[in-house]
């Protein structure tokens, strides 16, 4: 069975690549993609965010990586997922999820959202409190893969040459 986990990934964390390992060992294909979303500005261009997700799950059999925009549930019957994985950290993003899965499931009936409770040394993470750290010069390390750690010091070190020019 082949499964789709979307998400903005912006940057992808160690919660979210905990999440792709676990369900990479109950699916036999994991399809992690990322959403184009009109409404948010994200810090790393679409590419960026594939290559960091195509390089950190490198050594993982099973796991593709896509992009698409538009409804979720239009893209998972696209590239044959009968389900669709969220993760929760807590309570607050359960109200959310839960109004989204019954959305999809009115908008199709087949596909199923599985929610999956993160690992609770990673329930704390998110990718807005990973660019807040990075962007103040806290050590990330121990939140994102390697190669996105990089893109961090670089984005926030760009952005701080920058400010010190024109700001
Ligand atoms: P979105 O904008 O779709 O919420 P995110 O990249 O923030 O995109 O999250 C994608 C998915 O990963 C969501 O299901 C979210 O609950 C889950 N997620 C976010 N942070 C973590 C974490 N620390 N551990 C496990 N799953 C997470």
């Amino acid at each position: 069975m082949r499964v789709l986990y979307p998400g903005s990934f912006d940057p992808l964390t160690l919660g979210h690549l905990d999440l792709i390992e676990r369900a990479a060992r109950l699916f036999d294909a994991v399809v992690v993609a990322v959403l184009m979303n009109p409404s948010k500005q994200p810090c790393f261009p679409l590419e960026q965010r594939l290559e960091q997700i195509r390089q950190a799950t490198e050594g993982l059999s099973g796991v593709e990586v896509g992009h698409f925009d538009g409804l979720t549930v239009t893209y998972a019957q696209s590239c044959g997922a009968q389900v669709i994985l969220r993760g929760l950290r807590a309570m607050s993003d359960f109200e959310f999820e839960l109004q989204i899965a019954h959305t999809n499931r009115t908008l199709a009936s087949r596909v199923e959202t599985l929610f999956m409770a993160t690992s609770a040394h990673h329930s704390f993470l998110s990718s807005s409190v990973v660019k807040e750290v990075a962007r103040f010069g806290g050590d990330v390390a121990h939140m994102v893969p390697p190669g996105v750690a990089i893109d961090l010091e670089r984005l926030f070190n760009r952005q701080a040459a920058h400010d010190s020019r024109y700001g």
